[in-house]
């Protein structure tokens, strides 16, 4: 079995889909001068290079990259994640800041993947190789590559419309590299119990007893399905999390899982 066949079904037609709404917002943005499609799509590449450089040049000002030298516990962290699930040449940096947060960009190998130095007062290590984990998911699935291409539309000049539909679709898609991605963290940590306090913790990072962890759920739930949260979500990168949550139990009692998990265990 691929270690990257934890990547959810649906992903890809979403993608395809995404691609296609893309595809017809630069038709209607560019009109009747079709001729003008080649050169969106070079601005479009030229933008995405330029923000990523710049996205590069400003972490370098105010991360620490993790070495065996600057940090080497949590180096041995990420060093098991990439092991498991060989996501190709990945930078890990840490940034001083009070949010609990982590991403990945990149266009070119090393891709970074960014952690926010709350994580490492508020996550245990296996909640830790959770999030190493799941940022290196999107690495290994290609998520970073087309991210990092399709941000670089943020700079495009489309119209009103066309970028209003763009967004929505981008964000469908989003949402499910997501679940795809917390499979990815699932394998690393090999915990769900873990997998499923790292999430609770991103919302309320003083949750730390079975108790409150199990209030914070409680909580969740409560805010499932509502249309208020429904119509919330499809503006959203991220699914709602009590669906993340439901979706990680699942796939932990999957065979595929077992399979997978024993085979990034070698
Ligand atoms: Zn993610």
């Amino acid at each position: 079995m691929k270690t990257t066949a934890y990547r959810r079904d649906d992903e890809g037609w979403i993608l395809t889909t995404t691609l296609v709404v893309l595809a017809a917002a630069g038709l209607i943005a560019a009109g009747p001068t079709l001729c003008i499609a080649p050169v969106l799509i070079l601005v479009m590449i030229g933008m995405a290079y330029f923000m990523n450089q710049s996205a590069h040049a400003s972490l370098l000002r105010s991360a620490k990259q993790v070495t065996p030298q600057t940090n080497p516990p949590l180096y041995a962290l990420v060093k098991d994640c990439q092991d498991r699930l060989d996501p190709g040449a990945v930078n890990v940096f840490v940034v001083p800041s009070r949010q609990l947060n982590a991403y990945t960009f990149g266009f070119s190998q090393p891709r970074a993947v960014v952690l926010y130095s709350s994580l490492l007062q508020v996550m245990d290590e296996d909640e830790l190789k959770f999030i190493i984990g799941h940022e290196m998911g999107h690495v290994a699935l290609g998520h970073t590559w087309w991210n990092t291409l399709l941000g670089g539309m943020a700079g495009v000049p489309v119209g009103m419309g066309a970028a209003v539909l763009l967004s929505f679709a981008f964000r469908w898609w989003n949402r499910a590299c997501e679940y795809s991605s917390d499979r990815a963290g699932l394998l690393a940590c090999g915990n769900p119990a873990k997998a499923i306090t790292a999430l609770v913790k991103l919302v309320a990072r003083e949750a730390d007893t079975p108790q409150e962890v199990a209030m914070v759920l409680q909580a969740l739930d409560r805010q499932d399905d509502s249309l208020g949260n429904v119509l919330a979500e499809t503006m959203a990168s991220h699914p709602m999390l009590i669906k993340r949550i439901k979706a990680i139990k699942e796939y932990s009692r999957s065979a595929e899982f077992g399979n997978l998990l024993q085979q990034v265990r070698r």
